[in-house]
């Protein structure tokens, strides 16, 4: 079992809904370390209780990252270790805790990781999508139009897909991802991973997100989406789009063109024309 190391920050990943995916190593470290900076110390506390923790512990979190940061270098460099934790799952991943360890690096700190569960890996490891590269995207943008172009810019990104989502904005993403993606691409919807109503249905958008937005019950707890990257049959889907929608802009209004373009094809409207003023796309990749 590992013992701490005089002025060290240990990055503990804890359990993202079962208490046992906590590791042995996780629960040693935390016991060992002088103070425990928790992203909500009132959420932790359970936890560490269960585990038999009784370190002290420091809030830690994005309103007080800044301030906070100052005394716990100091605290280290004084000798002391302190363990870094979030509410769940790796801390820094879209959690508390870069200030801290860039800190703790430029101050020659030593920094260990004590990995754990992430959402995100979780998901990936069971979603069935390709997971030889992906990007992890974090939350997407909360309001439509940030949200919608933010998709835009990833619609041709090859690899694998992760967002973080709202349960409360899940079916809306979904619809912006279809319409953007086009409802062919494959997704998968992963929730309350390793809690009671785990699930995790894979299906091309256009199908999950007209379940989704039909059933409330999926609209519920906590999200990671998966979108496969864009592949080869896209850009051949694409390329399809392209030259039905150059034969039926001749006889037809572009909007109209492209609506019938992209139901023939299987390609997104949108990447063959767009909503706004002018006229996008055609040679987008
Ligand atoms: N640091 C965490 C990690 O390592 O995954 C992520 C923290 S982030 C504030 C919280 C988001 O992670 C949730 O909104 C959800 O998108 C995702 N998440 C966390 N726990 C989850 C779970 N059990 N099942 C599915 N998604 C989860």
């Amino acid at each position: 079992m590992p013992t701490q190391s005089p002025g060290c920050l240990w990055v503990v990943a804890t359990p993202i809904g079962h208490r046992d995916d906590i590791s042995a190593r996780a629960i040693a470290v935390l016991r060992e370390a002088t103070v425990i900076a928790a992203e909500d110390t009132r959420h932790s506390r359970p936890l560490l209780q269960h585990c038999n923790v009784a370190t002290p512990l420091v809030a830690l979190h994005e309103h007080n990252e800044r301030e906070a940061v100052d005394g716990l270098v100091r605290r280290m460099l004084d000798g002391e270790s302190v363990a870094l934790i979030s509410d769940a799952g790796t801390p820094l991943v879209s959690d508390p805790g870069f200030r801290l360890v860039r800190a703790a690096r430029a101050a020659g700190i030593r920094c260990v990781p004590v990995p754990g569960a992430c959402a995100a890996i979780a998901a990936l490891s069971v979603a069935g999508l390709p997971s030889d590269r992906f990007v992890f995207e974090g939350f997407l943008p909360p309001k439509p139009a940030a949200r919608r172009a933010r998709l835009e810019r990833l619609a041709s990104e090859p690899r694998t897909l992760i967002f973080y989502e709202s349960s409360h904005r899940v079916a809306e993403s979904l619809a912006d991802l279809r319409d953007v993606f086009g409802g062919e691409r494959e997704a998968v919807l992963a929730r309350e991973l390793t809690k009671l109503f785990e699930t995790v249905i894979g299906e091309p958008l256009a199908e999950l997100a007209a379940r989704v937005a039909a059933d409330p019950d999926q609209q519920r707890g906590e999200c990671v989406l998966l979108v496969a990257g864009r592949g080869e049959e896209a850009d051949a889907r694409l390329a399809e789009g392209q030259r039905i929608f150059a034969i039926l802009r001749g006889e037809l209004p572009p909007a109209k063109a492209a609506r019938l373009a992209a139901a023939i094809s299987g390609a997104p409207r949108k990447a063959l024309y767009g909503t706004g003023s002018g006229e996008q796309g055609a040679g987008n990749p």
